[in-house]
């Protein structure tokens, strides 16, 4: 379970609203029970019910189990997409082990908003399934054009492109990366060739079949992991 507050030995923590819905309602613990908290700051720790009200119950740190994981230094540069698709990448791509989740603006968007506080929700459920004790960061809704004039000169890009490039299981290379993936209608031929001219950017392909967004999203993210996530 994350909690918002930095964990210590010894705390007590009141638990109430949905967190508290899941643990009473849904997993019916009793006190005694354990739980495994993190704080996405100091790492994972077991506490134990020690109170349990109506719609609330109190949590005591007992114990320390992992240090915060390092996250493998991936990031995700994702056009908006409808809202479904998006949230669903921004849940797979936190299971997957991205550091970072970047929503970007391109002309062909259809969607110019994205909520930071449901992406947040979507990733800390997806951290809290699959045990990670580090949450991906999430950046603000920024423009591709800015997003890439700005880019850290130190870190691969590597643009996934359906009308073709190096194949990506070849490409990848060592060191900070990140996958940019583009909207359902594609970039634009002069998005395609102001990101083509990017001495970071590698255009890279997923095969010859043209895939929905949040797919090309995915198998990307997995290959890299395959190749340089722990
Ligand atoms: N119209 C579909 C949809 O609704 O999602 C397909 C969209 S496809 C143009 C969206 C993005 O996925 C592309 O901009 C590209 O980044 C990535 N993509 C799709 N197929 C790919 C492939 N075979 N190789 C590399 N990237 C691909």
């Amino acid at each position: 379970l994350f909690v918002e507050q930095v964990l210590t030995l010894g705390a007590t923590l009141n638990i109430s609203g949905n967190s508290a819905h899941y643990l009473l309602g849904v997993m019916r613990l009793k006190e005694g029970a354990p739980v495994k908290l993190f704080d996405d700051v100091s790492g994972e720790y077991l506490a134990t019910v020690t109170r349990v009200g109506k719609r609330d119950l109190d949590l005591t740190v007992e114990a320390k189990l992992r240090d915060r994981e390092t996250t493998p230094d991936l990031w995700i540069a994702q056009a908006l997409i409808k809202k479904d698709r998006f949230d669903w990448i921004a849940e797979k791509a936190c299971e997957l082990g991205v550091a970072r989740f970047i929503p970007v603006l391109t002309a062909r968007c259809v969607v110019d908003k994205v909520k930071d506080d449901r992406l947040r929700a979507h990733m800390i459920e997806a951290a809290e399934q699959c045990e990670r004790t580090a949450l991906p960061q999430i950046a603000p809704l920024t423009k591709l054009d800015a997003l890439l004039k700005n880019w850290p000169a130190d870190r691969s890009l590597y643009f996934c492109d359906e009308r073709g490039g190096e194949p990506f299981l070849d490409a990848i290379g060592d060191g900070p990366a990140a996958i940019l993936i583009g909207p359902e209608g594609g970039f634009t031929d002069s998005e395609n060739a102001f990101i083509r001219a990017l001495p970071y950017a590698r255009p890279v392909s997923l095969g010859p079949r043209i895939l929905r967004a949040d797919t090309a999203a995915i198998s990307a993210i997995s290959i890299w992991m395959a190749k340089n996530g722990d």
